[in-house]
């Protein structure tokens, strides 16, 4: 078997934000590894389309609409999982969604908006998947934070915020989940070519970001990789953080 397949084949993968950007492409990196992927987004059609695109290539995946803002939903998704293919390996609480904006210009629906998605909805993907894996005494779960969860700038203080509340909240599952033989991971990536900016809802502030990821960003299989090599480490190594950017990236 490919070195790098190890630790991945057979292993139950529940990916929220899975209809675009890096929870797609991590889906099909993973599935064509072997991993079983159980998809989550608000899109069902666009996580039905790539689940059968996997299914069709002889992979495993099942798709379930997901509004990661929605905890009962969050548990559904796993829940799903486990009833379908009998365990949880991973969880990776990836949804998320990046409205910068300079704090001046209250722009607090999208405060409420990141705070929910961002944190609330990782929270609740560790809610719904702590109680399978307490029980199996084996998982992993990969939290999305991002460079901003190191360092903010202007028009970054909400979404910084966020991404430092992922990190925070998975070193305190790191420490909390010893007696159950689970690994957490924290990934933390720069800027890779997604939809993520159009998630910023202030047309100037946009257009730069929109240029600023045209000049620099990076495919989203980084992401993908990134995740494979945390999930193929023997089961008593714990990946605690990866922290990537595009090698052209300052920031
Ligand atoms: P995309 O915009 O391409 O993907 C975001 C995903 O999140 C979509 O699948 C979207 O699905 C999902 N999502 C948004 N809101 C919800 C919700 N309420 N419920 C369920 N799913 C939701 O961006 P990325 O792939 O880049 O983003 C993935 C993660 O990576 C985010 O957490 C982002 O902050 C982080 N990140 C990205 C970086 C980058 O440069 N791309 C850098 C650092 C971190 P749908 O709309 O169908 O619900």
């Amino acid at each position: 078997m490919d070195t790098e397949n190890t630790n991945i084949t057979g292993k139950v993968v529940v990916i929220t934000g899975a209809s675009s950007g890096l929870g797609e492409a991590t889906a099909r990196y993973l599935a064509e590894r072997g991993a079983t992927v159980v998809l989550g987004a608000r899109r069902a059609d666009r996580i039905q389309a790539l689940a059968g695109e996997i299914t069709g290539k002889g992979g495993q995946a099942f798709a379930l609409a997901t509004d990661v803002t929605d905890a009962a939903q969050v548990q559904a998704l796993v829940d799903a999982a486990v009833e379908r293919f009998g365990r949880i390996d991973v969880i990776i609480n990836n949804a998320g969604l990046m409205p910068l904006s300079p704090l001046a210009m209250r722009k607090l629906d999208d405060w409420d908006r990141t705070i929910d998605v961002n944190i609330k909805g990782v929270l609740y993907g560790i809610a719904a998947a702590l109680p399978h894996m307490q029980r199996q005494q084996a998982g992993q779960i990969i939290n999305v934070s991002s460079v901003a969860g190191h360092k903010v700038g202007p028009g970054g203080a909400v979404y910084s915020a966020s991404k430092t509340a992922v990190r925070v909240i998975t070193e305190g599952l790191r420490q909390e989940v010893k007696p159950w033989n689970i690994r957490t991971t924290i990934i933390s990536p720069g800027a890779v070519a997604t939809e993520l900016p159009q998630s910023v809802t202030e047309p100037e502030i946009a257009a730069g970001v929109g240029q600023f990821y045209a000049a620099v960003a990076i495919s989203a299989d980084s992401f993908a990789r990134a995740v494979a090599f945390a999930m193929s480490q023997p089961e008593d190594v714990d990946i605690n953080e990866i922290l990537f950017r595009p090698t052209r990236q300052d920031l």
